[in-house]
């Protein structure tokens, strides 16, 4: 088995820790439950802490002499793999005392990343929630702040370039209920931080009802966006995101265009999360449809994250990521997209999806 193979059959399966875990990532917004792992120069987000990890046959521990990860699968040593150091920046606390560690967190190994507003119309509502998103609890767990400030963020993102040399920014968002969805508070960020450092930052939100909001982005120093499909058939959207099936993929398509028109070809990705339901030819339709368009199409083994509505869902089928990441590669290739030009944000990351291998 090849070190993608590896990485991509734990990154389904997930692992069982023995012993204590360290730096992992628990609740917010997006993929969680997981801990940063690197073979071979590729890292990945390997799920450590949810309910689907603790009956996969591999198994981690950490090495005490070296430090290292021993991975087993059934028993037997099958790898061994290094995992990020806890980043200086954790250590600090701003000047009205709120830990730096609350306000943003290391993604993979080189990746600043936030939730800007710990806080979504939706999350409330059964009818309305989307049942794979943990938003609220890293909130509810006193982990992270429910609205960080634009001076926060800045202080913060200029400490962890300084002393941990990350080298890119992911600012999120639950979506307020504004028209904007998000983008004002983005916006806001996005000049803070740039003023600074100077460092490349994405922004994920809804599609805002205004579309200039895409040029003001860009105007503030967002170098690309994120706006995430996360499931592709209306099917899947209705059962799974009932209140977020409310903006059509109609609407999606129209911000995706527009989008692409102020941050270019490439600096547009949406997040699909492969296991919610879509079959396989509904997300390679959708892909081919997406990449055409110039939108990165980030598609990531779904994680059933623990504490949500569908932490006992089954995990995606190893074989049905490959045969995606095998296809959604080819387009990329056909259509000139590549998560090395773009310049900001999860596709070139990368630690969610093995896609990047298979561009
Ligand atoms: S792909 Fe995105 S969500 Fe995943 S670790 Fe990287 S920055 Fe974070």
């Amino acid at each position: 088995m090849s070190a993608i193979e590896l990485l991509s059959d734990l990154q389904c399966n997930g692992m069982k820790w023995e012993g204590e875990v360290g730096l992992s990532r628990k609740g917010g917004a997006g993929p969680s439950d997981h801990k940063a792992m690197t073979l071979d120069g590729q890292t990945l987000m390997i799920p450590v802490l949810n309910l689907a990890s603790q009956d996969s046959p591999y198994t981690g521990k950490t090495d005490p002499l070296t430090g290292k990860v021993i991975v087993s699968k059934n028993q037997i040593p099958v790898a061994t793999l290094s995992a990020p150091a806890r980043p200086k920046f954790y250590d600090l606390v701003t000047a009205d005392g709120i830990p730096y560690d609350q306000i943003a967190t290391l993604h993979s190994h080189d990746v600043l990343a936030t939730t800007v507003l710990q806080h979504c119309i939706r999350m409330n509502g059964k009818t309305t929630a989307c049942q794979f998103c943990s938003i609220d609890q890293s909130l509810k767990s006193g982990r992270a702040l429910i609205r960080k400030r634009p001076d926060q963020l800045a202080e913060v993102a200029k400490a962890a370039v300084e002393l941990d040399g990350v080298t890119q920014m992911v600012l999120t968002t639950g979506t307020p209920n504004t028209p904007d969805r998000g983008a004002e508070i983005l916006y806001d960020s996005v000049k803070a931080i740039r003023a600074q450092v100077d460092l490349p930052i994405q922004v994920q939100c809804e599609p805002p009802n205004d579309f200039a909001w895409f040029q003001k982005l860009k105007d503030a120093g967002a170098v690309s966006i994120g706006m995430h499909l996360e499931a592709v058939s209306d099917r899947v959207r209705q059962q799974i995101m009932p209140g977020k099936a409310e903006v059509s993929l109609d609407v999606y398509f129209a911000a995706f265009d527009a989008a692409v028109k102020v941050f270019g070809r490439g600096q547009v990705s949406t997040y699909i999360l492969a296991g919610l339901g879509d079959t396989q030819q509904e997300i390679i339709e959708m892909t081919e449809n997406l990449a055409k368009r110039g939108v990165y199409p980030f598609v990531v083994p779904f994680v059933p994250i623990q504490g949500t509505a569908l932490e006992h869902h089954p995990k995606p089928d190893p074989a049905f990521m490959q045969s995606l990441y095998t296809q959604i590669g080819s387009q990329l290739r056909q259509y000139g997209l590549n998560s090395q030009d773009t310049q900001a944000g999860c596709a070139k990351c990368g630690a969610c999806s093995s896609l990047k291998a298979y561009e």
